[in-house]
C-alpha cells in the first residue's frame, strides 16, 4: 500500500486533492504474458500541476507511460487491470492518435527526432495534424520557448548536440498543442547547465501556458525542485508520494534518492528499517 507524506493544505500548488485531468487508477502492466512491469498503481495529475514520477531503473515509469500513449502494444504489453481516465472519460483503450487528439501526447526518452531532417523539418512534421500556416504558428511558440532551436533551425538534427535534441524532442511534442504533456526523462545524459535550461522551459509550460505536464525522471533531486507532487516508484508500485516539497525533506527520499544523509550517502541494502518498512510495503 502507498504511504502518502501528509497532505499540507495550505499549499497553493496542485495536489491530487484538486482535479485530476489524468489518472492511473490500479493500473497493472503486463509483457509478453509474463512480466509484471506495473502493480496496482494508482496516480493522480492535477489539471495545470507539474507532477514527478520518480524511481530507478526498471521501476516501471516508461511502461506507465507507454500505457497512457496507446502504445503498449508494439511491446506485447497488456494493461490486463484498472483503468486510465483523462477528463473523466476512460481512455486506456485508445489508440495513440486519437489520443494525441485529445491532448495526450509524450516527448519520448532518448530524443527520437528525425536525423536527417533540419531542425525546422523536424518540428513542421510534428504539426502535421494542422494546416501550414497553425503549424509555422506553432513552430514559432516553439522557437520563442527554445531560442536555440531558432538560432539552428536549418542545420541537421542528426549533428546536434544532445541537449538540443532534447529541446528539440519536446519542441516536437509541443507542435500538437498538448493538454498534458508526458516528459520521459528530459535530464538523462545532460549537462546540468542544459538541464537548467530545459527544466526552466518545462515551468514556464504550467505557469505561462498552464500546460499539465507528467514529468518521468530517475534524477529525483532535479524533478522535485520543480513538481508540484511526486510519486516513488519502486519494482512496478507506487511505495511514496507525497507534495514535492515534504518529498524532498522526507528522510527516505533523501536517503535512498537525493544521496543526502547525517551519515552520508547510503544504499538502499545498508538501511534496515527501510528493508523492514519495503517488507511492510510489500
Ligand atoms: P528506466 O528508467 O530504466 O527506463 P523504467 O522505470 O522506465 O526504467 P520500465 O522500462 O518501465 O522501467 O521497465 C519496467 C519493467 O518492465 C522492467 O523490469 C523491464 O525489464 C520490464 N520491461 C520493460 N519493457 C519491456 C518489454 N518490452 N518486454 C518485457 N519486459 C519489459
Amino acid at each position: 500500500m502507498p504511504v502518502t507524506v501528509q497532505a499540507d493544505t495550505t499549499s497553493s500548488q496542485a495536489t491530487p486533492e484538486r482535479a485530476a485531468l489524468l489518472e492511473f487508477r490500479n493500473i497493472r502492466i503486463v509483457y509478453d504474458n509474463a512480466i509484471e512491469a506495473v502493480r496496482d498503481v494508482s496516480i493522480a495529475v492535477p489539471e495545470g500541476g507539474i507532477v514527478a514520477l520518480l524511481g530507478s531503473n526498471g521501476a516501471g515509469k516508461s511502461t506507465l507511460l507507454k500505457g497512457m500513449s496507446g502504445i503498449l502494444y508494439t511491446e506485447e504489453g497488456v494493461i490486463e487491470n484498472g483503468v486510465i481516465r483523462f477528463r473523466n472519460e476512460d481512455v486506456h483503450h485508445l489508440r495513440p492518435d486519437e489520443l494525441v487528439r485529445r491532448g495526450i501526447v509524450q516527448a519520448p526518452e532518448g530524443r527520437r527526432i528525425f536525423p536527417a531532417l533540419t531542425i525546422d523539418e523536424n518540428l513542421l512534421m510534428g504539426g502535421y495534424t494542422r494546416t501550414t500556416a497553425e503549424a509555422r504558428e506553432r513552430r514559432d511558440k516553439v522557437f520563442a520557448l527554445f531560442p536555440r532551436l531558432f538560432e539552428r533551425r536549418d542545420q541537421i538534427a542528426g549533428y546536434m548536440s544532445g541537449g538540443e535534441q532534447q529541446m528539440l524532442a519536446i519542441g516536437r511534442a509541443l507542435m500538437t498543442d498538448p493538454v498534458l504533456l508526458a516528459l520521459d526523462e528530459p535530464s538523462l545524459g545532460l549537462a546540468p547547465l542544459i538541464i537548467d535550461r530545459i527544466y526552466e522551459v518545462i515551468v514556464r509550460l504550467r505557469d505561462e501556458l498552464k500546460m499539465t505536464v507528467l514529468l518521468v525522471e530517475q534524477n529525483a533531486q532535479r524533478a522535485l525542485e520543480i513538481a508540484d507532487y511526486g510519486y516513488i516508484l519502486e519494482t512496478g508500485r507506487v511505495v511514496l508520494d507525497g507534495i514535492a516539497k515534504k518529498l524532498v525533506s522526507n528522510e527516505d527520499v533523501q536517503e535512498f534518492y537525493l544521496g543526502v544523509s547525517a551519515s552520508g550517502r547510503k544504499s538502499l541494502r545498508d538501511v534496515k528499517h527501510y528493508k523492514r518498512r519495503k517488507r511492510w510495503l510489500s
